[in-house]
Order: structure tokens, then C-alpha cells, then sequence
């Protein structure tokens, strides 16, 4: 099953959304399978956002998100990458479609809650740079045989 990784933004942690944001993913059949918090740091913002680093929000986006700690989070399941990104929602908040998380929590396009990864080789590359090893669980959830049929399960 691939696996994918989510933050929960300092807009996320200090608007209380944390325990609401969780809930959706574990109710959707989503496996949690790392789950920490940590302070972010002008280093490991700077490789995670490499692709913005030229852009004028750039300073602002690297305040915004070290304004707080965040939580990340490895999720698992079939498709988890795609999945997750359709329920995160497009990028701005005030434009995401509502029922997807930012669409329901964001009227931002920098506070917009969460981090999702957009590709299963980002996903790979950003686990390892927020998880160090023996961080991240394998296991199987008593409920798996009620989530997936048996071959999807095997996906
Ligand atoms: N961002 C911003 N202003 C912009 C575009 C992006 O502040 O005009 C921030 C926003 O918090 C976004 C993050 O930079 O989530 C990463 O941007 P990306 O284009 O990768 O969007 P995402 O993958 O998060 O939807
Ligand atoms: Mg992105």
C-alpha cells in the first residue's frame, strides 16, 4: 500500500482543527502509520519548499510555518496519495471546493491548514525527511477486512 505524508500546519494546530483533521482521515479508512509533532526550521522548510523558494511570499510562507510546531503525519492506504490530496482540496481555501478540508477550514491561500504530498515519489522523499527511522509502523488494523475486498487489500 503506498503511503503518503501530511502536516498539520500551525493554522491547523492553533485554530483546534488537529483532532478534527485526524478524524476525517482515520473515518475515510485512512492507517496511521507515523504521527508526531515538531518545530519546523528555516533548513528543512527551505529543501521541503525548494520549488518556492524564489517566490516574493517565500519569507512569509517560512514565518507562517514556523510560527507554531506542526504535526506530521504518515498516512497508508490504497491510492493514500491521491486520496489524501483530493481531500486536502486546491491550494487556496477561498477556492477549494467545500468538503475537502481546506475548502471547509481555509479562506487562505498560505493558511491553509495542511500539507499533502502530490506525487508517490514526493511522498517517499518527504517521509524520509520528516520521519527518521523506526518512526514509522507497520501493522494491520483489526478493521481492514471491512475497508478494502481482499484483493484491493493486497494492493
Ligand atoms: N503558498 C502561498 N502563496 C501562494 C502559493 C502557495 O503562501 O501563492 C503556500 C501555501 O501555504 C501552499 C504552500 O505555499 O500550501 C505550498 O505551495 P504549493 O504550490 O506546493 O501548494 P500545495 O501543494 O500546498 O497545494
Ligand atoms: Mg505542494
Amino acid at each position: 500500500m503506498e503511503q503518503t505524508l501530511v502536516i498539520i500546519k500551525p493554522s491547523g494546530l492553533e485554530r483546534a482543527l488537529t483532532g478534527q483533521i485526524i478524524s476525517r482521515f482515520q473515518s475515510k479508512g485512512l492507517i496511521i502509520s507515523g504521527l508526531k509533532m515538531m518545530q519546523l526550521d528555516e533548513k528543512i522548510l527551505r529543501e521541503h519548499y525548494a520549488h518556492l523558494v524564489d517566490k516574493p511570499f517565500f519569507p512569509s510562507l517560512l514565518a507562517s510555518m514556523m510560527a507554531s510546531p506542526v504535526i506530521v503525519m504518515a498516512l497508508k492506504g490504497v491510492d493514500a496519495v491521491a486520496v489524501v490530496r483530493a481531500m486536502t482540496g486546491a491550494t487556496n481555501g477561498r477556492k477549494a471546493a467545500p468538503g475537502t478540508i481546506r475548502g471547509d477550514f481555509s479562506m487562505s491561500g498560505q493558511e491553509n491548514i495542511i500539507h499533502a504530498s502530490d506525487s508517490p515519489e514526493n511522498a517517499q522523499i518527504e517521509l524520509n525527511r520528516f520521519f527518521r527511522a523506526g518512526e514509522i509502523f507497520d501493522y494491520k488494523p483489526a478493521n481492514i477486512g471491512f475497508v478494502y475486498s481482499p484483493d484491493e487489500r493486497n494492493q
